[in-house]
């Protein structure tokens, strides 16, 4: 009894197998079908086939940036002008704005994470410059911030050449910022942080004289902080693209379609307006 017991166990394994297997090729099939049904379209492969098939986009997107992205830590959601774009390429591709998952990206982890396939695109304040071209695709801008300084209320400083050697100035790691004001002023101390978070809370903690990064970030930090102010002038010009893994020109074109769309119907006066709290010019 015990031997045909073991018998019959090894042969149920076996039936259980075989229908995994087979279980797992209908399934791939059925996943395949689906693909090339979606949209009717012969090409559904890359981002686009990856999105439908798995009925959501991923998207990177800021964590820590008040009017772009930011976290609510109460209620857990992530709110701004990148999360409504963000939103709208989701209701392209899936016919649902909710069809979303928003993954933080920091400004050194954004292209590494898309490289590996983590996220679908990056909407997380990105300028579209050359040297990232070399490694990442974007979309046509739809944003055009320029870099500033944020300063304490009282601050001495009222522009970028008011800085000198003693000036100790904080920004994110990864961000053209950290690039661009060393050239801006070669004798400043500049102080990378992980984030801005971290580089908010360290100008807070008086460990910086100013915090360098995009007016348009630095208008939502001294909307948060009003012991800062924000200095009206730019010595930089930052037009943000949504970052998309190279090579896919079918994904390219949808996202710079839906921009497009967005602007001719009105909708990205409304997300502009919501958030930047006037008309784009
Ligand atoms: N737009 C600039 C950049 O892409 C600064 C903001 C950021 O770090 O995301 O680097």
């Amino acid at each position: 009894m015990k031997r045909w017991g073991k018998v019959m166990s090894i042969a149920l394994a076996a039936v259980l197998a075989v229908g995994t297997l087979a279980g797992c090729g209908a399934k791939n099939e059925g996943t395949a079908e689906n693909t090339q049904g979606s949209g009717g379209e012969a090409k559904a492969e890359g981002i686009i086939g990856k999105i439908k098939e798995r009925g959501k986009v991923i998207a990177g997107v800021k964590y820590d940036l008040n009017l772009f992205g930011l976290k609510d830590p109460a209620t857990g959601e992530v709110n701004g002008f990148d999360i409504d774009i963000a939103k709208q390429i989701a209701k392209k591709v899936l016919g649902d704005e909710n069809a979303i998952e928003l993954v933080e990206v920091t400004s050194k982890t954004r292209i590494p994470m898309l490289q590996n396939g983590d996220i679908d695109m990056i909407v997380a304040t990105m300028t579209i410059t050359e040297e990232r071209k070399q490694e990442i695709d974007f979309s046509d801008v739809y944003f055009t911030a320029g870099q500033s300084l944020l300063v304490p209320k009282d601050s001495p400083i009222n522009s970028v050449k008011d800085l000198t050697a003693d000036s100790r100035v904080v920004t994110a790691k990864g961000s053209t910022s950290a690039k661009n004001i060393r050239e801006a002023a070669p004798d400043a101390q500049v102080l990378e942080f992980e984030n801005y978070a971290e580089a908010f809370t360290a100008l807070k903690a008086g460990q910086g004289d100013a915090l360098t990064t995009d007016n348009a970030l630095l208008y939502g930090m001294a909307q948060q902080d009003p012991n800062f102010r924000v200095l009206d002038e730019t010595f930089t010009e930052e037009p943000y693209g949504i970052g998309i893994a190279k090579g896919d020109e079918e994904f390219v074109k949808l996202v710079n379609e839906t921009l497009k769309e967005l602007k001719d119907n009105g909708e990205y006066d409304k997300i502009y307006e919501k958030w930047i709290g006037k008309k784009p010019e």
